[in-house]
């Protein structure tokens, strides 16, 4: 029988990277030190702030929710939550419901924005528009950029003061790599553990930047967190290249996942003056923050006839 490295307990989980075994509760209480440690470390949230969080259901969003439940109640923060239905048939009509019971079990403010409602068409019906018009973009880029929007939107409109995501070491690594393939320096610059406020933009948070995808697996299950499994069936593309090809790097070579974050994070501060200044503007057609006259959603969905639908995204809660 292995055994922790710390405790001499049953070993349940091998962490290559540092050459150790830990128990069920030595792994538990190192996720909680690490997501407290960047809580602090980068001043995510301050005392009486109200967090909104974003949750799909699956196990990062969800594990996310619990850990920032458990430090808002004690930083005498309000917590709420918002899921962002995409409009993903089998996929994120399944997730909702975890959402909710999560949510309702922390007792939790829940609320869902929609693709359909806020852009007049689901993501399935992008996807197969897109496919039609040969636009040669695959879904996860609409996806990605009207999720991030939607999400924006829902964060201001709710008044929160932090708006956190669920990125994950791993989902950060790919974030960087997938920047520099693509050559996006300004994407390049904007990542980080927060993202500061610029007028119409809700400051983000990633308070899991710094906890391997696996150990965030771990911890769910370790919990018995109830998250959902499904895989998105768009998911694939150049994200899925880049996310193998450093698990196989990882394999071959442990720690390398945080040696590519701490060199990014070294280099951050020198990348300030090499980013060009931008002034930011209301984007002609749907008013949201831009630093050209059309954001990118609108650029994206004026091509199908599609684009904001109301001023007021949220929808409902779920209590
Ligand atoms: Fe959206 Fe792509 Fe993620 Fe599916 S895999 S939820 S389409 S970004
Ligand atoms: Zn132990
Ligand atoms: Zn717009």
């Amino acid at each position: 029988m292995l055994k922790c490295d710390f405790c001499g307990r049953h070993a349940v989980y091998n962490r290559r990277y540092a050459g150790v075994f830990l128990c069920d509760r030595c792994i538990i209480k190192s996720v909680e030190r690490r997501f407290r440690r960047a809580m602090g470390k980068y001043k995510l949230v301050s005392p009486g702030e109200r967090v909104a969080v974003a949750v799909s259901g699956g196990k990062d969003s969800v594990t996310c929710m619990h850990l920032l439940a458990d430090h808002c109640e004690r930083k005498n923060c309000e917590l709420i939550a918002v899921t962002v239905d995409e409009g993903i048939k089998g996929y994120r009509d399944r997730s909702m419901s975890i959402v909710r019971e999560n949510a309702k079990l922390l007792d939790i403010e829940h609320f869902a924005v929609s693709f359909r409602k806020t852009f007049g068409a689901t993501l399935d019906q992008i996807a197969m528009l897109a496919k039609r018009k040969k636009t040669g973009l695959n879904p996860c880029t609409y996806c990605g950029v009207m999720r991030r929007s939607l999400l924006n939107q829902a964060a201001r409109e709710l008044g929160v003061d932090k708006l956190s995501t669920a990125h994950n070491l791993d989902d950060e690594v790919q974030a960087i790599m997938l920047n520099y393939v693509r050559a996006d320096f300004s994407r390049l610059y904007r990542l980080g553990p927060g993202y500061p406020s610029r007028e119409g933009f809700v400051p983000r948070i990633k308070p899991l930047r710094e906890i391997p995808e696996k150990e965030v697996a771990v911890y769910a299950l370790l919990k018995g967190i109830k998250v959902h499994l499904g895989v998105c069936p768009y998911a694939g593309g150049i994200h899925t290249e880049i996310r193998d090809f450093l698990n196989q790097l990882e394999t071959n070579h442990p720690n390398s996942k945080f040696m590519i974050l701490r060199m990014f994070d070294r280099m951050k501060p020198h990348l300030a003056r090499s980013v060009p200044e931008f002034e930011l503007c209301e984007c002609k057609i749907c008013g949201e923050p831009t630093s050209s006259g059309m954001c990118k959603s609108c650029e994206l969905l004026r091509e199908f006839g599609l684009g904001l639908k109301r001023k007021t995204i949220i929808s409902g809660k779920s209590r």
